[in-house]
């Protein structure tokens, strides 16, 4: 990276369906300031006016010109075109598409490039955290949806349209008996993400009968409503003893390991990092049966699979480091 004179600050964006977090950081990547609100979602202009005002409003806060700013990275879920700046059919977003970088570049007359948010946290993750340096390395994430981030040979993955490391579609059950929601059988979403995973249960209920599930501290607490089923629910009932969710956890601990071994064979990592709430608030029930059964998958050597140390703080990591390494 070349000194821009006058240039200090950066700005990373972490667009997520309900917050948008912004964050002004020196060109270290020591982050100054930072604002998070919900999400303008009343048009599929308001997001990048929001966006707009959040930079000039942290400007404003530290006694910075707009002036001073660098440039701009925008982390975002996809699917995105990342050559002309928008979201495409963002699932998260009421609308066909959204326009995010031109608005900003106009606006602040700073250079701002759009990212896949897992890209992001990969770069992030290379940049700032416990993979600095790290010429091949995977981000994981297990959230509400599963995603990745990848960088091979020490140049981060990225495709066509920038969306070529989804690796939460990748198929772990070739039966394909569940949907997800990209409208596609057999991923790995559609089994271990926080939205999914309780479609997983009840589908093990319908198979495992009544009988025995009623016999289940997690259906009693439940008081048999599986409609109202979370992720939250099955993992607290595994803390606490429960058998059935016990049982189901480690079924999805393996379909799991299964996907950490199909990024393995295709990425070939000497690291993995992995973040997302579920995984985060669930180290342990998520990670032993990777560790455990990751082998009995994968045919690349297995490689170091650990939580990342940046916690939340991933996304907007990687925002700033996608604003530092792909503008000028
Ligand atoms: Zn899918």
């Amino acid at each position: 990276m070349t000194n821009l004179p006058g240039k200090k600050y950066l700005v990373g964006v972490d667009l997520g369906g309900t917050w948008v977090r912004v964050v002004l950081s020196d060109c270290q990547g020591l982050i100054v300031e930072n604002v998070r609100e919900r999400v303008d979602v009343t048009s599929s202009e308001a997001i990048s006016l929001q966006l707009i005002r959040l930079v000039r409003f942290l400007c404003k806060k530290r006694g910075a010109d707009v002036a001073e700013l660098r440039s701009v990275g925008i982390a975002s879920a996809g699917p995105l075109d990342m050559e002309r700046g928008i979201l495409v059919n963002p699932p998260n977003f009421p609308f066909d598409s959204i326009i995010l970088t031109e608005p900003v570049r106009e606006a602040l007359r700073v250079p701002v490039c759009l990212i896949n948010d897992c890209a992001a946290a990969a770069l992030g993750e290379t940049t700032f955290g416990a993979a600095k340096g790290v010429e091949n390395f995977v981000y994981i994430t297990i959230s509400t949806g599963i995603g990745g981030g990848a960088i091979v040979n020490g140049t981060l993955l990225l495709g066509k349209d920038g969306n070529g490391h989804e690796v939460g579609h990748f198929v772990i059950d070739c039966e394909g008996r569940l949907t997800c929601g990209c409208g596609r059988k057999g991923h790995w979403e559609a089994y271990c993400s926080g939205r999914n995973m309780p479609n997983y249960v009840r589908m093990r209920f319908d198979e495992i009968g009544l009988r025995i599930v009623m016999r289940s501290a997690l259906y009693e607490g439940l008081h048999g409503d599986l409609s109202q089923l979370c992720a939250a629910d099955l993992f607290n009932a595994a803390r606490n003893g429960d058998k059935l969710s016990t049982m189901l956890v480690g079924e999805i601990g393996k379909l799991n390991a299964i996907g950490f071994a199909n990024v393995t064979n295709a990425y070939d990592p000497s690291m993995i990092t992995v973040g997302g709430t579920v995984a985060l608030k669930n180290i342990e029930a998520v990670l032993s049966p990777v560790w455990k059964h990751v082998s009995d998958y994968a045919i690349n050597r297995v490689p170091e699979i650990k939580p990342t140390q940046l916690g939340e703080n991933v996304g907007v990591y990687g925002a700033v480091a996608a604003a530092l390494k792909y503008l000028p």
